[in-house]
């Protein structure tokens, strides 16, 4: 293999002086000023290497990689190992001589497994499009571009199958922002890490920096995040503090936490933050020494503070919570009461599209569902008859209406 870039060539030479070090690549200039170099020079290497020497700066480059090694070396000497090494020296140059914010290139490290894989099992399963990885719902590919370049796809984890263009392709990262902004049935998504990202649709022939900006308008600062984590450095905001933080309507949010416990965050998190409903890891708690009986989640990608959506959820729970329980008494069945269940159920698993319209085994059916109506509520909407007491805090529980509110829930 001879097709070595002369940039990324003279890069690596010019690189040597400082050391060069990456993923297997060991590249050093141990003659260097001083031209002392050549003592180790390897057998067969130095033959007409030598007459390349200038003013005593020749035969001064060591070229290793994994086990083989090759010692005093010239500046010819090295372009021949390199050429011969190919991936190695694209390697390198791809991942240190293109600037790239530290995030974004370990991001882009981590999606290839840079830190666990070597160059040669890299590089064959990227030239046979067998590298691949995911960020939330995500579905990232890499496959070998000219001079050792990645070449980025992104599609929905359920399209990972379907060749892009069998997709709508696009290559503006901006048209990502438009893509993730309703799901598959036209609904606008409050939460960008809800798992409703819509399907159909793949960005081709993207660049590292492309991609990170795909990713970006998708799941908006969650690189940022998880690098921040990974080192050590992400600042999370738990549950008090960000209650404490809110001010104007959002302020009364606050006033839940005054009772005993903490058992309604839980309840939050329970509702709004387990991986069904949100593809974050939540790593806020309660307070910094309290934490939540309910699961974190599994993502790959960290949540620092109660978003958006959670605390205008949160200010509709903490009006309704207000209330006291009173004691009603309805004549139900038992299979309605287990139907009242299992409606409930449906429609929190979001479920209720999912059932068949002929299921009338489902509670949750939807003839069912309307039987039930027709039977036990009356001409003012009471189940069985039995009439809501007042209470003071109906209108503004009415008026808080999470889904609007929380826009850009991600924040
Ligand atoms: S608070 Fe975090 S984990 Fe919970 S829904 Fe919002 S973004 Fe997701």
């Amino acid at each position: 293999m001879t097709d070595v870039d002369d940039a990324q060539l003279e890069a690596l030479v010019a690189a040597a002086e400082e050391g060069v070090a990456l993923d297997g690549l060991i590249v050093t200039d141990e003659g260097g000023e001083n031209g002392e170099g050549g003592e180790d020079r390897e057998d067969g290497e130095d033959g007409k290497d030598g007459e390349d020497r200038e003013d005593g700066v020749g035969d001064r480059y060591t070229f290793a990689t994994g086990s083989d090694t090759h010692a005093g070396l010239d500046e010819a000497g090295l372009g021949r190992v390199a050429a011969q090494n190919p991936w190695y020296v694209s390697n390198w140059y791809y991942w240190e001589a293109i600037e790239r914010p530290p995030a974004e290139r370990a991001f882009l490290r981590w999606l290839e497994d840079a830190d666990e894989r070597d160059v040669p099992d890299r590089y064959e399963a990227m030239a046979e499009g067998r590298l691949a990885a995911s960020w939330g719902q995500l579905h990232v590919t890499i496959r070998l571009g000219e001079h050792g370049h990645r070449v980025y796809t992104v599609r929905h984890a359920e399209d990972a199958d379907r060749e892009p263009e069998a997709l709508e392709v696009h290559t503006d990262p901006r048209d990502a922002r438009e893509i993730a902004t309703f799901d598959d049935r036209g609904r606008y998504r409050p939460l960008k890490t809800a798992p409703t990202l819509p399907t159909g649709w793949a960005f081709v022939d993207l660049d590292g920096r492309a991609l990170a900006e795909t990713v970006g308008f998708v799941y908006p600062a969650t690189v940022a995040n998880w690098y921040r984590e990974r080192r050590g450095e992400l600042d999370v905001s738990h549950w008090r503090e960000t209650m404490a933080r809110q001010t104007g309507i959002y302020g009364v949010v606050e006033t839940w936490d005054r009772g005993e416990g903490h058992e309604h965050v839980n309840w939050v998190a329970e509702a709004c933050c387990v991986d069904s409903q949100c593809l974050k890891r939540r790593e806020w708690a309660y307070d910094e020494e309290t934490p939540l009986e309910v699961d974190g989640g599994d993502g790959a990608f960290p949540c620092r503070e109660p978003c958006s959506l959670v605390v205008s959820a949160a200010r509709t729970w903490t009006t309704l919570e207000g209330e006291e329980p009173r004691t009603y008494e309805f004549e139900l069945t038992p299979s309605e009461k287990e139907q009242l269940e299992a409606i409930v159920d449906a429609v929190a698993d979001g479920r209720t599209d999912d059932i068949r319209e002929a299921d009338f085994s489902d509670g949750a059916n939807r003839y069912r569902a309307r039987f039930l109506r027709a039977k036990r509520f009356d001409d003012e909407g009471d189940l069985c008859g039995v009439a809501t007491d007042e209470w003071d805090g109906a209108e503004g529980a009415d008026g808080a209406d999470g889904a609007d509110e929380a826009d850009g829930a991600d924040g």
